[in-house]
């Protein structure tokens, strides 16, 4: 079930002499696109009680630690150029507590870090149940996906992962368990809400299941012109999930959007995937940077507009833009939600109107919520030993 392309590359890369060594801890693309570059050890946990001694032996040895599941994160940004303890989640992998009685709207159940939208489906699936369209694509982990707010493309429905989490247990600066629950007036929820690991391990996570059901998925093509003139929003409003890709070379976009009724089962058409006899493009070698932005809806054909704009002049120097379809433009969307560092969060003191949604995605950042972010930080990790690189660049420490 799981496409072995998935898994985490590890390389021992000897990086200096002497009496200390470092390895490198790769992304899912493995070598030459790290994750890490200065850890110690890597230690593959068993249990959250596992991952509290190490945390606790950490604060005594004065070494940084970080939390990886998957390995789907974008490279160079897990850690800080310190020496860090990487904890792996992905055998601390516990499914329990499921509760959705019959008829009841929806239920909750108890994940560990480790567990994979995969894993958690198939679960759900022969209980009758689903997590509706929280459901990301991809073998990434639970722990992993509420840390970096991650996300499916729907205006309509809640789709961060975070959306359908009620509460969290959270292994903080000392290596002790603090629970934070859903509460919009918390500002310990906020922050945990999407967090990039930098309070300390997401644990365990409560979510908030429904019954089981179908979903249909649908594609069209269009003449580019077609999207850049025409009603973005319109086209991706009316569906439970939807985006766009885009192929400049040729000059069309494909629209893919999902709803009911109905023809396959909720997990299996929503996760997607490859046709039997089809591989993954990293399985062929193939490896390229990833740019993201973000941006409101409200603005969207103009900025489409630009970037073709800009792909124009590169074809007037003989650069051919272009894409495939596992490396190609993938236009996604995000229902509003609010958190301190959540990519969909709004009423941000930029001005803009972020309420009808946002195109995926960096971060468009609010200094009142950073600041908010940033006390929340100091109270779960003192001593600052989740730092990473993104943390120093939004100078939380
Ligand atoms: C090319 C590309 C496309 C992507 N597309 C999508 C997409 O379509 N939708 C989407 O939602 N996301 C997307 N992502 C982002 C991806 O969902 C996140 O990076 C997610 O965090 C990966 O989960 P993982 O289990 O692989 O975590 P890892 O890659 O192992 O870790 C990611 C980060 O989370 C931290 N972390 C991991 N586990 C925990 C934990 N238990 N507690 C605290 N911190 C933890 C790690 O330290 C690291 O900083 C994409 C990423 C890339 C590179």
């Amino acid at each position: 079930m799981i496409p072995t392309g998935l898994a985490v590359g590890l390389s021992s890369l000897l990086l200096c002499s002497g009496t200390a060594s470092a390895l490198v801890w790769n992304t899912f693309d493995g070598p030459g696109s790290p994750a890490c570059h200065n850890v110690s050890r890597v230690h593959n946990a068993t249990s959250v009680e596992d991952m509290q001694s190490v945390v606790k032996s950490a604060i005594q040895s004065k070494s940084l630690v970080r939390a990886a599941g998957k390995g789907h994160m974008w490279y160079d940004t897990q850690c800080s150029d310190d020496s860090t303890i990487i904890i792996r989640t992905a055998n601390v992998a516990g499914i329990y507590d499921f509760s959705l009685p019959e008829g009841a709207p929806h239920g909750s159940v108890l994940v560990d870090a480790g567990v994979t939208f995969f894993q958690l489906a198939e679960y759900l699936h022969d209980r009758g149940a689903s997590v509706g369209y929280t459901l990301t694509n991809w073998n990434i982990s639970f722990g992993g996906s509420v840390a970096m707010g991650a996300h499916r493309s729907s205006i309509r429905e809640d789709s961060m992962v975070a959306a359908g989490v009620l509460a969290m247990d959270i292994i903080d600066g000392k290596g002790e368990i603090r629970k934070v629950k859903r509460n919009e007036s918390d500002d310990d929820w906020l922050a945990a809400s999407t967090s990039l690991g930098l309070l300390g391990i997401i644990a365990r996570i409560k979510l908030k299941i429904y019954p089981d059901s179908k979903v249909y998925a649908k594609q069209n093509t269009f003449d580019e012109k077609e999207i850049l003139e025409g009603d973005i929003y319109g086209m991706i409003a009316p569906y439970a999930t939807a985006n766009l890709w885009w192929w400049p070379y040729k000059r069309k976009f494909h629209q893919r959007y999902y709803d009911w009724p109905v023809y396959g089962w909720n997990y299996d058409v929503l996760i997607g995937g490859l046709y039997p006899d089809q591989k993954a493009q990293w399985d062929y070698g193939l490896r390229a940077y990833t740019l993201e932005l973000a941006f409101p809806v409200t603005m969207a054909n103009a900025v489409l507009k630009r970037a073709r704009g800009l792909f124009d002049e590169e074809l007037k120097r003989g650069i051919i833009m272009t894409s495939t379809y596992r490396s190609g433009i993938n236009i996604k969307f995000g229902r509003h939600y609010f958190d301190f560092l959540g990519q969909q969060t709004y009423n941000t003191s930029d001005g803009v109107d972020w309420s009808k949604g946002t195109i995926m995605s960096k971060k468009h950042l609010d200094p009142n919520y950073l600041a908010r972010f940033k006390a929340v930080r100091q109270k779960f990790d003192p001593n600052g030993i989740y730092r990473n690189v993104i943390g120093e660049i939004l100078e939380m420490y």
